[in-house]
């Protein structure tokens, strides 16, 4: 997409505010994850082109994505985890995470991240562990399916073997070290009572106890939608509370109200980060 003159004018605004911050957070959604090549679940349409098997049963998103999947059809509902797990360790997360990553170095009180991402990708990118919460989840943890106890271990020594044709885990499934049934990505599903959230939650206090210090407050929200809209709203909530000023980048509904001192720009993620990038100061 060309960048006419009206971005121009936004692109700039968005520098000189990310050099006058003196903390950053980065909020973001699925949008972010689409710039690494990773698949887009908006829509049927994009979730059964990126899994043709569940396309062939009829099998939508919210079916997969649910505790009950789990239970009725096991190497199927870790077939789909499964190979996003491999996807999501064999992926290389975009330079745009590099962008995010510079411009909070500069910056007296850092950055911290919150995303409803679960693929890990922050970490991945260089950002530190007690740098990020993640309000859904992580794809990288585990939990008991039956939440027989609190726990929430690591997935890494789980390597799944997956039938992408058939999305079918082809070897064991994880089991629960405490009562050896079957073990679950610790994300938050659809229809899902059992998510074990303290892993989450105590993320989610550090972020809190981060953001009392706050006073020149930047919030910037990349290619989170309006679907699910957690990323969102807690965008909102510091526009609001602690009257941050928010570049919000998303190529569809990227309008935000209420400040002028917002900025909205109609864009992929990776493409608003290197046009902001061009206009800040070397
Ligand atoms: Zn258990």
């Amino acid at each position: 997409m060309a960048i006419d003159k009206l971005h121009e004018c936004q692109l700039e605004k968005a520098a000189r505010l990310i050099e006058t911050a003196d903390m950053m957070l980065f909020v973001t959604g699925a949008g972010m994850g689409i710039d690494s090549g990773l698949p887009d679940f908006r829509g049927n349409q994009g979730f059964w082109r990126a899994y043709p098997a569940l396309a062939r049963s009829g099998i939508d998103f919210i079916s997969i994505a649910s505790p009950r999947a789990f239970r009725r059809h096991p190497e199927v509902a870790w077939g789909f985890y499964a190979h996003r797990l491999n996807l999501y360790r064999q992926t290389t997360p975009h330079v745009g995470y590099d962008i995010l990553r510079q411009w909070s170095e500069d910056n007296p009180y850092g950055s911290m991240v919150f995303t409803s991402n679960v693929d890990g990708h922050f970490q991945k990118a260089g950002f530190a562990a007690n740098q990020v919460t993640e309000c859904h989840g992580s794809i990288h943890y585990l939990q008991c399916l039956g939440a027989c106890n609190p726990d929430i271990w690591p997935a890494d020594g789980f390597m799944p073997v997956v039938d992408e044709a058939n999305c079918l885990l082809l070897n064991e499934p994880p089991r629960c070290p405490h009562c050896g049934g079957l073990a679950r990505p610790n994300i938050y599903m659809f229809g899902d009572d059992e998510w074990l959230e303290e892993r989450t939650l105590a993320q989610r206090r550090r972020l809190e106890h981060w953001l009392r210090d706050a006073e020149r407050l930047l919030v910037i929200e990349i290619g989170a939608g309006t679907a699910i809209s957690t990323a969102r709203d807690f965008t909102h909530r510091m526009a609001f509370d602690l009257h941050a000023p928010v570049i919000r980048i998303n190529p569809q509904d990227a309008a935000i109200f209420g400040n002028t001192s917002h900025v909205s720009l109609e864009m992929g993620g990776l493409q608003a980060l290197q046009a902001i990038n061009a206009f800040c100061e070397p």
